[in-house]
């Protein structure tokens, strides 16, 4: 939490506190007809259709602030938003955010919050059109709705994945997992409970990763300018072999995913090492990476590989083949959705 000068916020009280943190929030988007201030947004879509996705973060469950500073967590609960509503390959448009704040917090804290919101908005193009502010007995909580429009015959969901599919990732996995495992290790040390000298160094891109995720509309961009419709597409937030299998069930398909063809960071690889972890169960089963999931054409093949960021890693089969990891040594094992909380049990 913010250092130095801390103003309760009971100075400003709850109306105050709203004109303050949104002040000088300017529509950009002609859909945002009207923003803050009335009783309810007022919004314009005559012709696409609109996309809504909604994530309520609560302290203690989803967030830490002991590595957390708040504009890094504003950014980072904005993002998550803004990449739900290109994981349908749509364009995210408008957002409304609601705090609940307990006493702990003061005006600074919440500045820092906002201004990390504001940036993530900023950086895809997204208006703040509203929200609600109310008091929290325990922590934070902080829940945001975002809002998008694509083209009805664009819009892509989880359940259109056919057999000979290809299937694509974006960037790389497993780093913002193991980003999670070096704070907490070095939180460990921070409280003296291991003996192991606090060291970020060569490991920055992992940090990133975890702390300040990106949403991939750049992708979005990039397959409508190749002309790619996926068939099917997700943002990886708890795992590849969990949200694969989503589109898998979805779409009543099975799956054969190469572990050679998983994109993973040197400092992933580094990382996994120094933990003695597989570095191939990370990149499955650590979640937040954010990075897009989709099926494509096999006639799409061609088009993909010239896309810089995006990787093939596998086809989508009929159903009764399963859902199979083929490994290095040309071993098969079935994917299971660990999810990032079964990894850290594994351990
Ligand atoms: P209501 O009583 O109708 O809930 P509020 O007084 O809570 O209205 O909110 C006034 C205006 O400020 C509304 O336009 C609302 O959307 C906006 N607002 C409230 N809290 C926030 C927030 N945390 N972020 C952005 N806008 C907010
Ligand atoms: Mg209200």
């Amino acid at each position: 939490m913010q250092k130095g000068k801390r103003t309760p916020i009971a100075t400003l009280g709850e109306f105050g506190l709203i004109d303050h943190l949104t002040e000088g929030i300017e529509l950009k988007n002609p859909s945002s007809l009207y923003g803050i201030g009335d009783d309810a947004a007022v919004l314009h879509y005559p012709d696409k259709e609109m996309l809504v996705t909604t994530d309520l973060l609560m302290e203690g469950v989803h967030f830490n602030l002991v590595y957390y500073d708040l504009k890094l967590l504003g950014y980072k609960a904005a993002t998550v938003n803004i990449s739900d509503i290109y994981a349908m390959n749509g364009k995210p448009l408008q957002m409304t955010i609601s705090l609940a704040v307990s006493k702990r917090f003061c005006i600074e804290d919440m500045e820092q919050l906002y201004a990390g919101m504001r940036m993530a908005c900023e950086e895809h193009g997204v208006d703040i059109v509203g929200g609600d502010t109310t008091s929290s007995l325990t922590g934070l909580a902080i829940s945001i709705t975002c809002i998008g429009e694509a083209d009805k015959d664009k819009i892509v969901y989880r359940n259109g994945a056919k057999d000979t599919n290809l299937i694509c990732v974006s960037g790389d996995l497993g780093a913002a997992y193991m980003g999670l495992q070096l704070l907490e290790r070095e939180n460990a040390v921070f409280k003296g409970e291991k003996d192991i000298e606090p060291d970020f160094s060569g490991k920055e891109y992992l940090l990133q990763r975890q702390l300040k995720p990106d949403a991939r509309g750049d992708i979005i961009k990039k397959l409508a300018e190749a002309g790619v419709q996926p068939t099917a597409m997700m943002d990886i937030s708890d795992g590849l072999s969990s949200e694969l299998i989503h589109i898998c069930k979805q779409s009543n398909v099975g799956c054969r995913v190469y572990e050679d063809r998983i994109p993973i960071d040197y400092q992933t690889a580094v990382m996994a090492e120094e933990m003695n972890m597989n570095v191939t169960t990370c990149a499955l089963n650590g979640g937040e990476d954010y990075e897009l999931l989709f099926t494509v054409p096999i006639t799409d093949h061609d088009k993909i590989e010239d896309i810089e960021g995006i990787k093939l890693i596998g086809h989508i089969t009929r159903p009764e083949l399963g859902y199979a990891l083929v490994t290095r040594d040309d071993k098969e094992f079935e994917l299971k959705a660990q999810g990032w909380n079964a990894l850290t049990e594994e351990k």
